[in-house]
């Protein structure tokens, strides 16, 4: 297997260090950045699996860093944000920036790595084609597709809850299942569950004209074909 290709834009040298020291080199390829322009820099010129990304940096900052990554260098580079702030205000900018997940800090380091792991299992064993209500994602590409032939790209969190889903269709899937496919803890935390099924209820619903997935509240989700919003 090959190794994973993590950089890590942090300015707090001794967080930076504990990352290395935890990660290690063994199983990761690491890459540090100190400061914004180190890190677009590197990411202009390196291929990375996923990024751990500081929000608060000297010079670019994390959220900036993040919309130029996405809007001008047109990466899906799956990015884990870092941040010390906690707000529900603060996540939404993040995600709006182009984040995948987030973790705010001090954090567990396994946590840390559990999470690296889920945004980058798209390399998986693929078990084929999941085909549900008239849908077909296929976990390869992580592309989901309608039978009018509309299609729509998947990041990796969004692309598990879907999997999951239409795996289970008709049926539900627990909060407490699904914490365990995207982060192999069945307690995990339910407010980022539900902000990662809000924005993939748009991207779909963005494509296909539908938000595709029923809240049972206090259950769980299910994939719906006729679900609206
Ligand atoms: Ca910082």
């Amino acid at each position: 297997m090959s190794l994973l290709r993590v950089l890590i834009v942090e300015d707090n040298r001794q967080l930076a260090e504990n990352l290395f020291e935890f990660l290690g080199e063994e199983a990761y390829q690491l890459d540090h950045a100190a400061d914004g322009l180190t890190a677009l820099h590197l990411l202009a010129t390196n291929a990375y699996d996923v990024i751990v990304l500081d929000v608060g940096l000297p010079g670019v900052d994390g959220l900036t860093l993040c919309r130029r990554l996405r809007e001008d260098l047109k990466r899906e580079t799956p990015v884990l944000f870092l941040t010390a702030r906690d707000s529900i205000d603060d996540k939404a900018l993040g995600f709006r920036a182009g984040a995948d997940d987030y973790l705010v800090k001090p954090f567990n380091l396994r946590e840390l790595e559990m999470r690296l792991q889920a945004l980058t299992r798209r390399s998986r064993p693929s078990s084929g084609q999941v085909e549900a209500g008239g849908f077909i994602f296929n976990p390869g590409t992580l592309e989901v597709l309608n039978a009018q032939g509309k299609r729509a790209k998947l990041v990796g969190y969004h692309a598990t809850i879907l999997e999951n889903l239409l795996r289970a269709h008709p049926n539900l899937v627990t909060y407490q299942a699904l914490s365990q496919a995207l982060w192999g803890i069945d307690e995990g935390d339910l407010s980022s569950l539900r902000t990662h099924v809000y924005s993939l209820r748009k991207l779909l619903a963005a494509e296909f004209g539908r938000g595709l997935i029923r809240t049972h509240h206090g259950r769980g989700y299910s994939f719906d074909p006729e679900w609206v919003d």
